[in-house]
């Protein structure tokens, strides 16, 4: 019997956590609040933001949404960013890529508070998922991978993990993620050869290339866990994974489907990550002004 992940119940039961810690910072006099900071209009970067708004207002959890104009100048759109990470009343930041090219996004980001962070885009972040640190924020994507695993019991101690997809924001941290639970991890990309053996032989294939159908019946085990990340459209439309979902899902232990698998927790996490900085910022602390 395959058991479907369903990222629907591990957002929910997440929900859950956030608004406990959400009542207790009210009662403390503490609203934690979100800034969602875009510029431009790429419809990629809108549609997240409005998931991540929708998800936030469902919690009661107040965002504050600053929206620039594609051509906004370099020094403006840094002046307000500024203004916006040393706000007090912020607790946490979502900057939504892309930004355009003649903003420097490497600059953006060396500007942000790491403890207002809560997609874990800063090196402190990133350096603390390195070492698995207690208060790191880390990018919202692998740690909903890492939640989905959590929530099925998936001790990963001594599993062979193939994961798929290496890019900055989900494959790499992802790949340190798994490594802190003791797994032995295999790491493709586009270049890697003879993905199907890398495959065949894991306990465990998690799918992050944004590929239709690139993981089908002769990369999986009998009894794999998979879990697909992707998020494609196929020819007629339809969002779909990495995964070839119909053709693997008798042959896995357990699976994620797409959508309701992976992408259905990421807002959550983002939350999560705020009720984590708004506790960060209840001790006086070196706030990093730039
Ligand atoms: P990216 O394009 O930055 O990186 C893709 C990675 O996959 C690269 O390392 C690339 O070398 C590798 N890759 C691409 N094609 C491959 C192939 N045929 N064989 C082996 N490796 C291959 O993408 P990303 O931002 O890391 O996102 C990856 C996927 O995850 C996309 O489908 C994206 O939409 C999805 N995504 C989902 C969520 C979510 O919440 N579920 C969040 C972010 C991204």
């Amino acid at each position: 019997m395959t058991t479907i992940m369903d990222g629907r119940k591990v957002a929910g039961h997440l929900s859950e956590e956030i608004k406990d810690a959400l009542s207790q910072s009210k009662k403390h006099g503490i609203r934690p609040k979100v800034a969602f900071v875009r510029v431009g209009d790429m419809p990629d970067a809108i549609s997240y933001e409005n998931a991540a708004f929708r998800r936030f207002e469902k919690l009661g959890i107040d965002a504050e949404q600053y929206h620039f104009p594609e051509d906004v100048s370099a020094k403006a759109f840094l002046t307000k960013f500024r203004e916006i990470n040393s706000d007090h009343a912020i607790n946490g930041i979502l900057l939504l890529q892309p930004v355009p090219e003649h903003i420097s996004m490497k600059r953006v980001v060396e500007l942000m508070n790491p403890i207002k962070d809560i997609d874990g885009m800063t090196q402190v972040n990133l350096g603390k998922v390195l070492t698995g640190e207690d208060d790191r924020l880390e990018p919202c994507t692998p740690a909903a991978v890492m939640e989905m695993l959590n929530f099925y019991n998936i001790d990963l101690k001594g599993k062979n993990v193939t994961l798929v997809g290496a890019s900055a924001v989900v494959g790499k941290p992802l790949a340190l993620s798994l490594m802190n639970k003791d797994a032995t991890v295999t790491i493709c990309n586009l270049y890697t050869d003879d993905l199907v053996s890398r495959c065949a032989d894991a306990d465990v294939i998690i799918s992050a290339a944004g590929a239709v159908n690139l993981i089908d019946e002769p990369h999986v085990k009998a009894g794999a866990i998979i879990v697909d990340v992707g998020i494609n459209f196929n020819a007629d439309g339809k969002m779909v994974g990495d995964v070839n979902y119909e053709a693997v899902k008798d042959k896995a232990a357990f699976i994620t489907p797409v959508p309701g698998g992976v992408g259905a927790i990421t807002t959550t996490v983002l939350a999560y990550h705020l009720m984590m900085a708004t506790d960060f910022q209840k001790e006086p602390v070196l706030f990093l002004e730039n």
